[in-house]
């Protein structure tokens, strides 16, 4: 979803009161950032944000970071933020390739991963947000009992995840090829990419996964 070229965008982000700009520096301190102890739930790639701001509007004794790798998508969201403000939610405009170092031990209570790139390449599986490599990153600093939750239309991308899940040592609690169809989809949210899948009559593949640290 990039959006090439838009004039001003970096610019914009900067000056950005919803966007957290030296987010290394956060590690430890998300908290104390929001004020409160509440639960701390995560989006990475979340594009325009529409997922993760209609679960803060709904969910205002939960704390939300919406992480987005491009300017020109990540503006989109801030735009939405500027019409309606939301106190539980910020975004960090980032790779997270290095969100190990923004996030510690017990920090965040659940991932959510939302259409995320597929990288067909073999060589770049370890790019995926779902593969073991990725799931290391969030034992770093997912709390316990906290949960990965992955939506996909792709198949084949499920289908890897599926299997990265025992590689890395983690637990699936359940999963669906068919959410829309599923008893899973109480209270789902749906997101931009999800709503446009939907639309076109694609199954919406979702897994739940968790560790085993009791
Ligand atoms: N989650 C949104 C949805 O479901 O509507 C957007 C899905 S879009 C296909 C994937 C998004 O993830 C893009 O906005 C992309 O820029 C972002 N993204 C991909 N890789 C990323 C990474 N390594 N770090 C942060 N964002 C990433």
């Amino acid at each position: 979803m990039r959006l090439r070229n838009v004039p001003g965008a970096r610019e914009a982000i900067a000056a950005n009161d919803y966007v957290v700009h030296d987010e290394t520096s956060m590690k430890g301190k998300w908290h104390e950032l929001f004020g409160n102890d509440n639960p701390v739930h995560i989006e990475v790639g979340m594009g325009k944000g529409k997922f993760i701001m209609q679960l803060a509007a709904e969910n205002p004794d939960i704390n939300y970071v919406g992480i987005e790798k491009y300017s020109s998508v990540l503006l989109r969201a801030l735009q939405k933020m500027e019409e309606e403000p939301l106190p539980n939610l910020y975004f960090i405009r980032m790779d997270a390739e290095y969100i190990a170092d923004v996030f510690d031990k017990d920090e965040v209570d659940r991932i959510y991963l939302n259409f995320s790139d597929p990288w067909p390449k073999d060589r770049h599986a370890g790019r995926r947000l779902t593969s073991s490599r990725f799931l290391g990153k969030y034992d770093q600093f997912l709390v316990p009992d906290g949960r990965v939750i992955f939506k996909s239309d792709n198949r084949d991308l499920f289908d890897f995840s599926l299997k990265e899940v025992p590689k890395a040592g983690w637990i699936l609690e359940n999963s669906t090829y068919d959410l829309h169809n599923s008893e899973y989809v109480e209270g789902n949210i749906m997101t931009e990419y999800e709503s446009r899948f939907v639309a076109e009559g694609k199954p919406i593949c979702r897994l739940v996964t968790y560790r085993n640290k009791n």
